[in-house]
């Protein structure tokens, strides 16, 4: 690599591994590095944040984003996909029926979230139909011994969560915003409240006890704040 993940504002989590905090919502953005690959993990709020990710990330990788996994159908993490349409595209099954019959939705929650309402036009018409629907897991092998393991946790925060695990030392643990570390986790009208505390025990065995857990929001976080989070989700919806 010619640049440093901190140079361009990125933090480094492990080799070949970091991740980047986008401004506006605090939301994440991941990256891991493989052989002449390179897996992002969500997209970004907008056409043109995608288009300045993309610059990024493939700066810091040294060729193009070849992959990339949406973590869940939210406009901070997905409206800047249709820039990485030539990538292989993953995200948890059912998602591509939000991005076909909840647009309007969709646009409406990213306006009331703040962003512009022409950005939000333009998103939602740009959005791509999924390429690979994941239910269950699904092994990625990137190259040069680098692997991705995306894994339909969910539901929780949605009802399309999507985790990406990068084994290595330390594990990596993307987790979408089933964890959120900024704030209280964001449970809008399309979560599934009675079911996000199970999400977050199949994280947590995932990932075990060593894993960085990348919150979508906030500084990375250990197992115990992932279990402290769960139980208080589980207090907070009336979940035994
Ligand atoms: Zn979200």
């Amino acid at each position: 690599m010619s640049v440093t993940w901190e140079e361009l504002g990125w933090e480094r989590l492990a080799a070949g591994v970091g991740r980047c905090r986008l401004p506006g919502w605090d939301c994440t953005a991941g990256l891991v590095v493989g052989e002449g690959t390179a897996l992002l993990v969500d997209a970004g709020s907008s056409l043109a944040e995608g288009v300045r990710l993309r610059a990024r990330a493939e700066e810091l990788a040294g060729g193009r984003v070849t992959h990339l996994a949406l973590t869940h159908p939210h406009f901070d993490h997905v409206f800047g996909a249709a820039v990485f349409a030539g990538a292989e595209v993953y995200r948890a099954v059912g998602l591509d029926a939000v991005f076909a019959f909840e647009r309007a939705e969709l646009r409406l929650d990213a306006v009331r979230n703040g962003l512009p309402v022409a950005d939000a036009d333009e998103a939602v018409d740009a959005l791509v139909t999924p390429r690979h629907l994941v239910s269950g897991e699904w092994t990625l092998d990137l190259g040069g011994g680098r692997q991705a393991l995306l894994a339909n946790v969910g539901p929780g925060h949605t009802a399309h969560d999507l985790a990406v695990l990068i084994p290595g030392s330390p594990e990596v643990v993307f987790c979408g915003d089933l964890v959120e570390e900024s704030g209280e986790p964001q449970a809008g009208p399309d979560a599934v409240p009675a079911r996000w505390p199970d999400a977050l025990d199949r994280l947590l065995a995932l990932g075990g006890e060593d894993a960085v857990y990348v919150p979508g929001h906030g500084a990375a976080v250990d197992a115990a704040f992932v279990r402290r989070q769960r139980d208080e989700l589980a207090a907070r919806f009336g979940v035994i």
